[in-house]
């Protein structure tokens, strides 16, 4: 008998989001999911191999492409409704733990950096109330719980939990 302990099937779930659900892919690097968002010219072959090869559950807005690669097609246009439905359909959990892990940009995993090498990257008075710093070695962003994220941090709990009320 397969036991499943709820919460753990999502934990390295992996997902390729296509180029038409651009700001779920960042919420859900937000949440600290690792999301292959593919250029919008590359063809099905490609996005379908590379799926495959890494594992990566396909999300698409295109019905044939969903049809073709076993994916999960999402009809919604509205960001809000995309998160809430694929959160429910895979499980998806906020978890501290992994919310700001991920750059919302590049995908790369966040490194912790000290705060004496970000003074004069950020606006002052953040250096001054912040302590705790990340940073996207690719694309050098710098990340810190601050309003913005607090802000997008309430906004996905808010959608998963109208999601769990849709259920009842
Ligand atoms: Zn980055």
């Amino acid at each position: 008998m397969v036991c499943i302990i709820k919460g753990s099937v999502s934990k390295e779930m992996k997902f390729l989001v296509d180029h038409m659900l651009g700001k779920l892919a960042k919420y859900l690097r937000f949440m600290g999911y690792d999301v292959f968002y593919p250029p919008h010219n590359m063809d099905d072959d490609e996005i379908i191999r590379i799926a495959e090869s890494e594992e990566r559950k396909i999300i698409t807005r295109d019905k044939e492409l969903a049809k073709r690669a076993n994916g999960f097609y999402v009809k919604s246009e509205d960001y809000r409704e995309q998160l809430k439905i694929v959160a429910k359909k895979f499980n998806l959990r906020m978890r501290k733990d992994m919310f700001l892990s991920r750059c919302s940009v590049c995908n790369e995993p966040l490194v912790k950096v000290p705060k004496e090498e970000i003074r004069g990257k950020v606006p002052e008075y953040v250096y001054e109330t912040h302590d705790k710093f990340y940073m996207c070695p690719k694309c050098h962003r710098i990340y810190w719980y601050g309003t913005h994220t607090e802000r997008i941090e309430k906004e996905i709990r808010k959608i998963l939990k109208e999601g769990e009320k849709d259920e009842n």
